[in-house]
């Protein structure tokens, strides 16, 4: 354990910590779960083992990075509790669940369970161009393992290459190709895990000389603008792409969507990439759309809990989950659609209206399924 605690203090430079708790006061999982960002480096610090409840909540970390960004020593917690979380995951001390979903990536390329054979079979009937069948195309669409499998992002796809065909975007797909970007891994402590995706999604993307891609999810986004190396390619997220296209003209609205609105920012848009202002711009270009702020927005905003591999994870802690303060917080603002641009965050808001009640008060979607609704 010491030896660890060395390389962390190190590998992390732990000893510029002057303890002043910012990055426990500004944790917004600390709000309903004993996470002690500030004891957890002091005591890696001090070598002094974690108790065994302390490692458990290692595991209710969103990797959000709301930490790392308010250290004004520029110490990074979050990156220590990966580094935590992966002397766990060599152990093997890991919930089944996510031990499953890193099996599936590494058998599958993707976290779901999923056979990579049905991976574009929501394309099926589209004529969407297959770069893996030789179409060839400007701009890469990363589906992302999530828009891919799961049903209800699926229709975030389809919006999206509704808006792109629209657009006049010349696009293509890898179809069962794709493969998982490595994000959810890397923060789960699976370090060899995303070395080995990013490997084999580079030598991809060069084999289909690929040099522009869009993504759907912003973990797909972060990971392929700031963790992959050795690449060359462009990357934008979705709503930097469709901001663009309203900006030059190619992409107009001409349907009135008379819908009061709000929007959740996914850390991984805003607050690790500073991507505020783009979804706002397409929401406030939408006709007939009334935006309306969240108090807790934009540097200050809540976590919907989704990332960091907690989607394969339960957690003990028994507070009100963040996304159900984050769905009774537009409740109480009387808004009829809680807009996000996250799949993870799209899926556990849309559950929280569901174990709040509020189902049939609000809706929650991609900005993409709204900007859809007005061409
Ligand atoms: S914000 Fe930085 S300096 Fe302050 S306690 Fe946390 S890690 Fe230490
Ligand atoms: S990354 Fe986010 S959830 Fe994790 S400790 Fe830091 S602030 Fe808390």
């Amino acid at each position: 354990m010491e030896t660890l605690n060395q390389d962390f203090i190190h590998k992390y430079s732990l000893l510029g910590c002057v303890q002043c708790g910012k990055c426990t006061g500004g944790c917004p999982v600390s709000l309903r779960a004993h996470l002690n960002v500030r004891q957890m480096v002091h005591k890696t610090i001090i070598q002094r083992e974690s108790e065994d409840y302390e490692k458990k909540r290692l595991w209710d970390c969103t990797t959000c990075s709301t930490c790392n960004i308010l250290c004004p020593k520029g110490v990074k917690p979050a990156d220590l509790i990966m580094g935590m979380r992966g002397a766990m995951v060599e152990e093997g001390r890991l919930q089944p669940a996510l031990r499953d979903a890193l099996e599936s990536t590494l058998k599958h390329g993707n976290p779901w369970g999923k056979i990579r054979e049905k991976r574009s079979e929501w394309t099926e009937g589209t004529d969407i161009k297959n770069l893996s069948d030789g179409d060839e195309a400007e701009l890469l669409l990363s589906v992302c393992c999530t828009a891919s499998f799961d049903p209800r992002v699926q229709e975030v796809a389809k919006a999206l290459v509704k808006i792109l065909k629209s657009a006049k975007v010349n696009f293509g797909v890898l179809g069962n190709e794709e493969n998982c970007c490595g994000s959810e891994g890397k923060r789960v402590g699976e370090e060899g895990l995303f070395e080995i995706l990013m490997e084999d999604n580079s030598e991809l993307f060069k084999k289909h000389q690929i040099n522009q891609i869009l993504t759907i999810s912003p973990h797909c986004y972060n990971s392929f603008k700031n963790e992959y190396t050795g690449v060359d390619f462009e990357v934008q997220s979705h709503p930097q792409l469709i901001a663009k296209l309203i900006e030059d003209k190619k992409l107009t609205f001409s349907v009135e969507v008379e819908k009061v609105v709000t929007y959740h920012d996914p850390c991984f848009l805003g607050k690790q990439n500073n991507v505020y202002d783009e979804p706002r711009k397409i929401l406030t270009s939408i006709p007939g759309v009334k935006f309306v702020e969240f108090d807790r927005s934009r540097e200050r905003s809540l976590c919907c809990e989704g990332g960091g591999g907690r989607m394969w994870m339960e957690s003990e802690a028994r507070g009100v989950r963040l996304a159900e303060m984050r769905v009774k917080e537009a409740v109480s603002m009387n808004v009829q659609v809680l807009a996000t641009s996250c799949p993870f965050c799209l899926l556990t808001l849309e559950d929280a209206t569901k174990t709040t009640g509020n189902e049939e008060t609000i809706q929650v979607m991609d900005i993409v399924e709204l900007a859809v609704c007005a061409i």
